[in-house]
C-alpha cells in the first residue's frame, strides 16, 4: 500500500464506492444469485466468466484469472497508478482527500514539471503549424512520399521543423519561454556566441506523448541526406530514454480490448500499422525493450508480439527484448516480415490482410530461436544438425506444456530430418545433467498437488473467517505448510497483521492488502470459486491435517537426503543426530495418521 493516501482513507473509499456501479460502467453485468457476471474486460471471451461480488466488493475472472477490488479494477482498466485511482474514486463519491503535504522542494518540482509540460505542448503546436503553413512544404512532401494520410498526421500530431536556426526559439520567446527552459527540454542549444539555436532543423517531427497524453519529447527525422537520420530529445526532466513507448496513448484502448500488443521498432512502422488498422501497435523507439517499458505495457496486457526489422540489428534488438519480456512473464510471439522488408514497407506494398496473416502466423519464442539456430549452423551435415539440436535444447527445456514440447520435438525432427527418439534422448540427458530450468518444475500438477492446492485455499479462507484460528495453523507448522507462492505470501501478510494486533479482517480488506498481483488473482479466485457456505469445521480440520502431513513428508525427504550425504562423507556423529530426528518425525507422522 503505497502513496500518500492513508489506510483509513482507502477503507473509507472502498466502503463508499459501489463496485457493481463502477464496474457496471465498463461491463454489462447481469445478476446471478448473490453475484453479478459479465464478459471480462481484460480478455476476449464469448461466454461470461467475469464475476463481481457486491457483498465482498471484489471481482475475479475465471477465464484469465485476474481479480481484485474496486481500486485495482480502475488501475487496470484505466491504466492508472494507485494514487490516481484513489483520487478518481474520491472525486466521484465526493470524498475529500487530505491536502497533500509537500515539502517546499517538492512543490517547486511539481510547478516546474507543469510548466515544462506546457512549453513542450507549445513546441508541438509550433511544429504542427509549421507543417501546415508555407514553410512546411518539404515536410508535407516527405509524408506524402511515405504515404501517410492527413488523418494519421493529425492523430499523431506530426509536425515539421523548418531548416532555420531560430524558428522554434523565436516562436517560444514570443510566449515568454525562458532560454533556460528551452535548453533544459533539449529544444534548443546555446551557440558559441551565446545565442540560442534550434535543436531540430529541417526535420519532420514526431511528438512523443506518454500514456496520459503529456508531451515528453520529440523525435525528428532528417528530410534530405544528412546525419544523424533520426534525432531524439535528450534526457530532460520530462524525457527519459527507454521509459515510454511511442503511440501508447492512442493504442492503449485497443491493446486492452484485444489483450495483445504489437511492438515495433520505429516511428514509421507504428504509424503505418495504425493507418492500416493495426490499432494495438506501439514502437520501442530504436532501442531494445527496457524493463521499464515492459512494466508499462503489462498494465494493459501480457500478450506481446514482436515485429522488428529483419536485419541483424533488428534481430539482436528482438532477442534482447524477449529476455526482458520473459522475465516479466509475458507471452511472446514473433511476427516475421518476409523478404527482408521493414514492416512499414511491407504494409504499404502488401496491405493489411497480408500483414494480419503474418500476425496470425506469429511464431512462438521456441520456433523463432530454433529458426535462428538453423541459420547459424550447416543443417546439411550431421555435425551441423547435432550443433543445432544442442543449441536449441535449453529453449526446448523451457517449454512448460508437455504437449507443446512433444510437438516441437516432432517439428525439429522433421525440419532436420533427424530421428525423433534421438532428440528425445538428448532432451532427457539435458534434464538429467542437472540443468533443470525453473519452468520445468511445474510441468503438470499431479493429483496430490491439486489436493494440496485445495487444502491451502480452504485454510486461507478459514483464516479470513476466523483469524484466531491462526494460532492452530502456526502450531501445525505455520508458513511452511503453504507451498503455493500466493498462499504463502498471503499467510505471511495475515501473520504480520495478527502480530500487529488485528483479530478480524474482511475478505475485501485482504484483497486490498495484497500488493502482489499473483496473490490478488489467486485470492479473489478462491473467494469467489465455489461459494462454500460456512465451510464445515471438519473440512477445515482435515485440510490443515493434509497440509501438515505433506509438510512432514517434505521434511522427511529432506532429512533422508541429508542423511545420505552425511553417510557418504563419513560424518557418523552428525548422521546419528539426523537419524534420531528422523525417527521422531516418523513417529509424529504415524500419530497424525491415526487421527485422520
Ligand atoms: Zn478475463
Amino acid at each position: 500500500m503505497s502513496g500518500r493516501i492513508t489506510r483509513d482513507l482507502v477503507d473509507n473509499l472502498r466502503r463508499q464506492a459501489d463496485i457493481v456501479e463502477i464496474i457496471g460502467g465498463y461491463v454489462a453485468l447481469r445478476k446471478q444469485g448473490q453475484n453479478y457476471t459479465g464478459l471480462c474486460p481484460f480478455h476476449q471471451e464469448k461466454t461470461p466468466s467475469f464475476v463481481v461480488s457486491p457483498a465482498k466488493q471484489i471481482y475475479h475472472c475465471f477465464g484469465c484469472g485476474k481479480g481484485g477490488d474496486v481500486l485495482t479494477f480502475l488501475m487496470e482498466q484505466e491504466g492508472l497508478g494507485f494514487q490516481e485511482a484513489a483520487e478518481k474514486l474520491a472525486t466521484r463519491y465526493g470524498i475529500a482527500l487530505p491536502s497533500r503535504e509537500l515539502t517546499a522542494a517538492q512543490q517547486r518540482q511539481e510547478a516546474q514539471t507543469k510548466r515544462l509540460r506546457q512549453v513542450n505542448q507549445w513546441a508541438m503546436a509550433v511544429y504542427q503549424e509549421a507543417l501546415a503553413g508555407a514553410a512546411g512544404t518539404p515536410g508535407r512532401e516527405y509524408f506524402r512520399r511515405r504515404e501517410l494520410t492527413a488523418d494519421t498526421i493529425r492523430r499523431f500530431c506530426l509536425g515539421y521543423a523548418p531548416d532555420r536556426w531560430d524558428y522554434l526559439t523565436l516562436a517560444l520567446r514570443a510566449k515568454e519561454v525562458a532560454d533556460e527552459e528551452m535548453i533544459l527540454l533539449g529544444l534548443a542549444t546555446r551557440s558559441q556566441r551565446g545565442g540560442l539555436i534550434d535543436r531540430f532543423r529541417g526535420r519532420v517531427i514526431f511528438p512523443i506523448l506518454d500514456d496520459r497524453e503529456n508531451v515528453t519529447g520529440f523525435g525528428g527525422r532528417i528530410i534530405d541526406e544528412g546525419q544523424p537520420k533520426y534525432l531524439n530529445s535528450q534526457e530532460s526532466p520530462l524525457f527519459h530514454k527507454g521509459s515510454g513507448l511511442y503511440g501508447l496513448h492512442i493504442a492503449k484502448g485497443a491493446i486492452r480490448q484485444l489483450d495483445q500488443v504489437v511492438i515495433m521498432e520505429g516511428y514509421m512502422d507504428a504509424l503505418a500499422a495504425h493507418q492500416y488498422g493495426i490499432a494495438n501497435a506501439v514502437a520501442s523507439l530504436g532501442t531494445a525493450l527496457t524493463a521499464e517499458q515492459v512494466r508499462l505495457l503489462t498494465r494493459y496486457t501480457f500478450r506481446t508480439l514482436l515485429c522488428f526489422d529483419a536485419d541483424g540489428a533488428g534481430q539482436a534488438a528482438a532477442l534482447r527484448g524477449m529476455e526482458v519480456l520473459e522475465q516479466q512473464d509475458c507471452r511472446i510471439g514473433v511476427v516475421r516480415i518476409p523478404s527482408g522488408k521493414d514492416p512499414d514497407e511491407f504494409l504499404r506494398q502488401q496491405g493489411r490482410e497480408a500483414f494480419q496473416r503474418q500476425i496470425d502466423q506469429a511464431s512462438s519464442l521456441f520456433e523463432y530461436k530454433f529458426q535462428l539456430n538453423k541459420e547459424k549452423f550447416d543443417q546439411d551435415t550431421m555435425a551441423g544438425k547435432v550443433a543445432i539440436i544442442q543449441a536449441t535444447l535449453p529453449d526446448l527445456a523451457k517449454v512448460r506444456s508437455p504437449v507443446a514440447r512433444q510437438g516441437y520435438v516432432t517439428l525439429m525432427a522433421e525440419a532436420l530430418r533427424f530421428p525423433e527418439p534421438a532428440i528425445r534422448d538428448e532432451l532427457r540427458r539435458y534434464f538429467g545433467g542437472g540443468k533443470r530450468s525453473a519452468g520445468q518444475e511445474s510441468v503438470r500438477p499431479t493429483q496430490a498437488e491439486t489436493a494440496a492446492d485445495a487444502a491451502q485455499s480452504i485454510v486461507i479462507r478459514g483464516l479470513l473467517r476466523d483469524m484466531p484460528y491462526l494460532e492452530k495453523v502456526e502450531a501445525a507448522g505455520g508458513e511452511g505448510l503453504f507451498v503455493h507462492p500466493a498462499a504463502r505470501g498471503l499467510y505471511q501478510t495475515l501473520l504480520a497483521l495478527w502480530q500487529a494486533g488485528y483479530t478480524s479482517l474482511t475478505e475485501g480488506d485482504m484483497v486490498a492488502l495484497s500488493d502482489r498481483r499473483e496473490e490478488r488473482d489467486w485470492l479473489t479466485g478462491i473467494l469467489l470459486a465455489a461459494e462454500v457456505p460456512g465451510e464445515a469445521e471438519k473440512v477445515l480440520r482435515d485440510s490443515l491435517l493434509t497440509l501438515r502431513r505433506q509438510l512432514m513428508e517434505r521434511q522427511i525427504k529432506g532429512m533422508m537426503e541429508r542423511l545420505a550425504a552425511l553417510e557418504k562423507a563419513g560424518d557418523i556423529s552428525a548422521a546419528r543426530e539426523v537419524m534420531a530426528a528422523l525417527s521422531s518425525l516418523n513417529m509424529a507422522k504415524q500419530k497424525l495418521r491415526l487421527r485422520v
